[in-house]
């Protein structure tokens, strides 16, 4: 059985790049895995959080997957902390990664400053048995690590219990960048909303914030070659021919030659016929925070029914700490 688990934090807004990175590659998935989709609150309690604020962003992220086409009847679609579970797996699979085998890894990312939450994505993972991360580039190791974990824990209890999750990082939008900074992530958490697009934006927002977005004086060029040293023309390339459907090269051979103003122009329009139709639709959802409520309730539901014997199967595997 192929089964997929991913997720995003309610850490803000939603974005252009949670959406070409996540969100859209999951859409198109739904119909050949059985297929868990997570808000992943517990993540974003790494910093502090407003509970009203963190409330509203769940509806958000919930809202923006609908919008996008999950479907909740097919789709398991349900927030983190409902499914105590996770924090229960992570505590178990924090003490395993103390064996020896992981020493150098876990260092590696304690230096990070990101020991808890690689472990406890590897727990959201494995609890689910998932065979199929699909994510954005950022979170590859982060999937190699939950693999690492899986392959740990069966070579120490001698079976075949976590299948090894592969990440699937599909397209040319894997890492989308910041429209202020051609070497930097576009991120819910970057402090500049300038530097995003959001989900939500408006069309007159997301005009003027790619009219903004940083470019050089050239002119587009020809060759995709001669984008490697410019980054952010790069990225509004990236940007316009995934949203377009069409290769890069077939992007750079509608604008090569031409300013930089005439293509954000038609960048403009495509953004706003892609992004508004999911944005009114997300609206549209927001409006109703008592279905969008009952659609977590259920999916927990569901979560749980998979998630909770999985768990008590790796307490008897370990037999540690049950009466
Ligand atoms: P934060 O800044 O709070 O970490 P984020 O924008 O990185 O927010 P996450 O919730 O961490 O969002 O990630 C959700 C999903 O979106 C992950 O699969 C991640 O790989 C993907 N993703 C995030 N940013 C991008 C991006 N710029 N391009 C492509 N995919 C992305
Ligand atoms: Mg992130």
């Amino acid at each position: 059985m192929n089964r997929i688990f991913s997720g995003i934090q309610p850490t803000g807004n939603l974005h252009l790049g949670n959406y070409l990175g996540a969100i859209r590659n999951w859409v198109a998935l739904q119909h050949d895995y059985e297929c868990i989709f997570c808000i992943v609150d517990l993540h974003a309690l790494t910093q502090p959080q407003d509970p009203d604020e963190l409330r509203a962003a769940t509806r958000e992220v919930t809202a923006a997957y609908i919008a996008a086409g999950i479907d909740p009847e097919r789709c398991i679609i349900f927030n983190q902390s409902m499914v105590s579970a996770h924090a229960e797996l992570a505590g178990w699979l924090n003490r395993m990664t103390q064996f020896k085998e992981k020493a150098p890894k876990q260092r590696e990312m304690a230096g990070l400053g990101l020991y808890g939450y690689p472990v406890l994505m590897a727990a959201d993972i494995l609890l689910y048995k998932a065979t199929h991360v699909p994510v954005g580039e950022d979170q590859k190791q982060h999937v190699e690590l939950a693999r690492d974990i899986a392959g740990a824990f069966n070579r120490r209890y001698e079976r075949d219990f976590f299948p090894l999750p592969e990440p699937q990082i599909f397209g040319e939008a894997t890492r989308v960048m910041s429209l202020r900074d051609g070497t930097k992530k576009m991120s819910k958490s970057d402090t500049s909303d300038y530097s995003r697009i959001n989900m939500t934006d408006d069309a007159e927002l997301i005009a003027l914030k790619i009219r903004r977005a940083k470019t050089d004086p050239e002119p587009l060029p020809a060759s995709i070659a001669a984008l490697d040293a410019r980054p952010e023309a790069d990225n509004l390339v990236v940007i316009y021919a995934v949203l377009a459907g069409i290769s890069r090269e077939a992007a750079l051979a509608r604008f090569a030659g031409q300013n930089f103003s005439t293509f954000k122009e038609a960048l403009s329009a495509l953004s706003v016929e892609v992004l508004g139709r999911i944005g009114g639709e997300m609206r549209r959802l927001l409006a109703d925070p008592g279905h969008i409520d009952a659609v977590l309730r259920r999916g927990a539901e569901r979560a749980a029914a998979i998630a909770m014997p999985v768990l008590r199967e790796v307490q008897d595997i370990t037999g540690l700490l049950r009466p």
